[in-house]
């Protein structure tokens, strides 16, 4: 996506050749234009599944598979890193390694909104070890949805998180591609739309 991979070079921070701080645009001030586009790219590629629901992870992963959602016309579900009180006893849970945070953390999504007849598409903002990403799949096990396919905004394709999910057979589109990053500054793959 081109104006993606504009913005990236514009308004991005590559921080020790290793992580992209996108804090203008994607992971703290969000872009509403950008990620509508963003949603609209998701939804023409996966439009001929039969979608019923979007499933993302807190915080980062909502502004996109809302918007996907949007275009989808299905329920957008996030999965949420902490049991508050209001969380009901039924829960999906699943542990997740955070590649930022360094540490593992749970993640949980009430049963009575993931079911067995659920085909789900799965959005989220970086795609680096697949960890976030196994985590919702394993979710989306648990309750005997189908995981119909992925969408990543920025693959940090020399990290092995996208090979792991193409193996699994998962079809898997990123708007994105980063190739490596060299002297803090981003190199995109030639193949992403
Ligand atoms: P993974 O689980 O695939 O190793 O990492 C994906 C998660 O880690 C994403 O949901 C995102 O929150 C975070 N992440 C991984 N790499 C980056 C990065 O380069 N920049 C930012 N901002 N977040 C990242």
């Amino acid at each position: 996506m081109e104006t993606l991979k504009k913005k990236i070079l514009e308004e991005g921070i590559v921080i020790d050749n290793h992580i992209l701080k996108v804090d203008h645009f994607l992971n703290h001030q969000i872009d509403p234009l950008l990620t509508m586009e963003m949603g609209k790219a998701f939804h023409q590629f996966f439009q001929e599944k039969k979608i019923t629901k979007i499933l993302t992870l807190e915080v980062s992963g909502i502004p996109s598979a809302l918007t996907t959602a949007f275009y989808f016309q299905v329920p957008c579900l996030f999965a949420k890193k902490s049991k508050s009180l209001t969380l009901s006893q039924n829960t999906y849970k699943s542990q997740v390694h955070s590649f930022t945070k360094q540490k593992d953390f749970q993640i949980f999504v009430d049963q009575k909104f993931l079911k067995p007849t659920d085909k789900v598409l799965i959005v989220d903002d970086f795609l680096a070890n697949g960890n976030a990403l196994m985590g919702l799949i394993d979710l989306c096990k648990q309750a005997g949805a189908n995981v119909e396919g992925i969408g990543i905004v920025i693959e940090k394709s020399f990290q092995e998180g996208g090979a792991k999910i193409r193996k699994m057979g998962i079809p898997l589109l990123s708007l994105a591609k980063i190739k490596s990053f060299q002297e803090n500054r981003v190199v995109f793959e030639e193949d992403e739309i």
